[in-house]
């Protein structure tokens, strides 16, 4: 063999900047669009809400059971406020499968909790309870603003979102002085902030009757009741998430990189969700659906382990009057969520040739799952071969790899879910930076890569 073809021989993935040049200036312009997703949906029911707009816009319809659709139509359906499932009907019938793209818009955070309002010393704080895998010690001293809704006595429900705007304030949970932390620096660094520590501070000045007690507490709740007519019971009925108050920022003098809270995972849920949307008459039906609860494992209403995704599934068949599971049966799933880009600055925590890269293109996971490939859906090698090749008649630029190296934790998504409905499934997903950080990075041309991945498997026709 010449030195060429011993070259062919070799493999390892590349810089979407030395493969495809082209793409970048288009990534850029792509990442626009999803740096106001990210600013406009913090929570899952934000999501829901500037998706609906970007679905209506796009002329889909309101799904409802029994409908009669054609080829061409786009429908879409939202589950309780906090999922969003859209689909354009293909010109083949539905006995011969779906192409669903599935991604998740609920990201680590902190809740309220049902009593959260107290006061001490004359301050007033909010107790909460992480949502996800935080890293406690990263939630002081950021800040933070506050999503959600109350539902008040008479049942009405009253949006909240404080700390998003420029003239709005922020809230924080404090750190100790270092001049005082000599004890807490001792702490392993899962011991030193605790679930008790992550207190919001929320107010510092009374009431004027002296003779009151609670006097800030009470300050606090007439500042409430004066713009949301609620009462301290209220929010017993409310869902308020405390996320970090930073917008979507570009990182670093090129500009390749996007900072910002939650990527994980609306970093897919946008490329998924916009290629759905730009997908004219496609062969096969495609179904595009963003999550909730997988940060908590799924389970729940508006989690993939519940069946809502293959009921609206099964009413789709049922309007063709097609069997659902030959349909499931013929079905396959690309199921999105972020991985860990390898980070030099903890190198120890990777595996070189395994590990999956920012600034490498979209990557696919056969497998998830932690130890022994324990709770994971591992994807038959026939399913890694459809995506691979997809991906190379498209020019995609795509890399593969594991979450890190085998034994040091691991992790689990989705994907089992939908392949445990007997529906053919991979794992894809952006490389992040900082995962599950208030503060996640992510490469805008894998952010690219990914919805060219999506487009592609929509209008596949293979
Ligand atoms: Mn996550
Ligand atoms: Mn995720």
């Amino acid at each position: 063999m010449d030195k060429e073809s011993l070259k062919s021989l070799l493999y390892s993935s590349a810089l979407v900047a030395d493969a495809a040049p082209d793409a970048v200036a288009e990534a850029n312009t792509f990442c626009e669009g999803y740096k106001k997703f990210l600013d406009n949906g913090k929570t899952e029911r934000e999501v829901c809400i500037y998706s609906e707009k970007l679905l209506k816009a796009a002329g889909y319809r309101p799904f409802t059971s029994g409908m009669q659709l054609q080829a061409g139509d786009k429908v879409y359906f939202i589950n309780r406020k906090k999922c969003v499932l859209a689909a354009t009907i293909g010109k083949k019938s539905l006995a011969e499968g779906f192409h669903l793209n599935i991604a998740h818009i609920d990201s680590p955070r902190l809740d309220l909790r049902p009593i959260p309002l107290y006061e001490s010393n004359d301050m007033a704080f909010l107790r909460t309870h992480y949502y996800g895998g935080i890293r406690k010690y990263q939630w002081p001293t950021i800040p933070l603003s506050l999503h959600g809704v109350i539902y008040r006595a008479d049942g009405s429900c009253v949006e909240v979102n404080i700390g998003e705007k420029d003239e709005d304030p922020v809230f924080c949970i404090t750190d100790l002085l270092p001049h005082l932390g000599a004890k807490q620096s001792e702490k392993k660094l899962n011991e030193a902030i605790t679930g008790e520590n992550l207190n919001v501070l929320i107010a510092s000045s009374p009431v004027a009757d002296q003779e009151l007690e609670q006097r800030v507490k009470l300050n606090v709740l007439q500042m409430l009741n004066e713009v949301y007519g609620i009462t301290e019971k209220d929010f017993i009925n409310a869902e308020i998430e405390v996320v970090p108050a930073f917008k979507a920022r570009d990182i670093g003098l090129d500009r390749a990189m996007i900072g910002s809270y939650g990527h994980d995972d609306r970093v897919d849920a946008y490329p998924a969700l916009m290629a759905e949307i730009d997908v004219k008459d496609p062969v096969y039906t495609t179904v595009c659906v963003l999550t909730d609860k997988e940060e908590t494992g799924s389970d729940g209403v508006t989690g993939l382990n519940s069946m809502y995704t293959f009921h609206f599934l099964q009413q789709l068949c049922a309007a063709e009057g097609v069997d659902y599971i030959t349909a499931f049966q013929a079905s396959k799933c690309l199921s999105a969520d972020v991985t860990a880009a390898y980070d030099p600055n903890y190198a120890d925590a990777f595996e070189l040739s395994n590990s999956t890269y920012a600034g490498r293109g979209i990557a696919v996971y056969k497998y998830t799952g932690s130890r022994g490939k324990s709770s994971t859906n591992d994807a038959p090698a026939e399913m890694v071969s459809y995506l691979t090749r997809l991906m190379d008649r498209n020019n995609i630029v795509w890399q593969i790899g594991e979450l890190g190296k085998i034994d040091l934790g691991g992790g689990g998504t989705v994907a089992k879910y939908v392949a445990n409905q007997d529906i053919d499934t991979i794992d894809i997903g952006v490389p992040v930076l900082a995962m599950h950080s208030p503060y996640e990075i992510v490469s805008k041309v894998d952010v690219y890569m990914a919805y060219r991945t999506f487009k592609a498997f929509c209008e596949d026709a293979e």
